[in-house]
């Protein structure tokens, strides 16, 4: 096989590369170390999937949301069980979880 770029990672960032090099005339050989049949990286396994917290479209839907559910929702899905330990290592995960939900 020849080719003018390799690119490992069949991610949302691989194939939106693969697609503009492809677009621009580019020879592009796309590696995962997944099967094809996940392709897409985290965005498959996320099933498309999008984080919204009372957004203007819930809200018109009529669907109640609000921080409390989500950071609620967030910290049962995450199980940060290692906030306190010796080392602490779920402190920086679970405190960038609460800004990003305190954002969206
Ligand atoms: C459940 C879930 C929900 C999400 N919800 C949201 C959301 O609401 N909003 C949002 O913005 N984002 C969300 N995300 C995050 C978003 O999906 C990711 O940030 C994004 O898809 C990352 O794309 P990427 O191409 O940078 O990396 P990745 O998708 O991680 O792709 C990297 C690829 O490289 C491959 N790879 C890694 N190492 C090697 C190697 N050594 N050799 C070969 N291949 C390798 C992996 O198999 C993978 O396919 C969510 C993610 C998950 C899992």
């Amino acid at each position: 096989m020849d080719a003018d770029v390799i690119i490992v990672g069949a991610g949302l960032a691989g194939l939106v590369e693969s697609n503009e090099l492809v677009r621009a005339g580019r020879r592009v050989i796309l590696v995962d170390q997944e099967n094809a049949a996940n392709l897409g990286g985290q965005a498959f396994w996320s099933f498309g999937g999008i984080f919204l917290v009372d957004s203007p479209m819930q809200r018109r839907l009529g669907v109640r949301d609000s921080f409390d559910l989500a950071w609620q929702d967030w910290q049962g899905s995450a199980g940060w069980d290692r906030l306190d330990g010796p080392h602490g290592e779920d402190e920086w995960a679970n405190k960038w979880g609460r800004t990003l939900a305190a954002a969206l």
